[in-house]
């Protein structure tokens, strides 16, 4: 679980990085934008981040998701 790259054409031009958060929710970035979390996710490791929903939970008190 964590960040996947993938490089269809180059590595370079057609970067794109899959977000997983372990709640289920994933979201793609294509591009300028891969290696910039989506609005509202943190990271909380290296290959570890969670997704908007996941980080109010956190806010409100509840434990990190495994
Ligand atoms: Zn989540």
């Amino acid at each position: 679980m964590g960040v996947a790259y993938s490089s269809p054409d180059s590595a370079l031009t057609r970067i794109t990085v899959v977000y997983r958060c372990p709640c289920g929710a994933a979201v793609s970035e294509v591009g300028r934008h891969a290696g910039i979390l989506p609005l509202g996710w943190e990271r909380l490791a290296d290959e570890k981040c969670i997704c908007a929903h996941c980080v109010e939970r956190l806010r409100e008190g509840a434990p990190a998701p495994a």
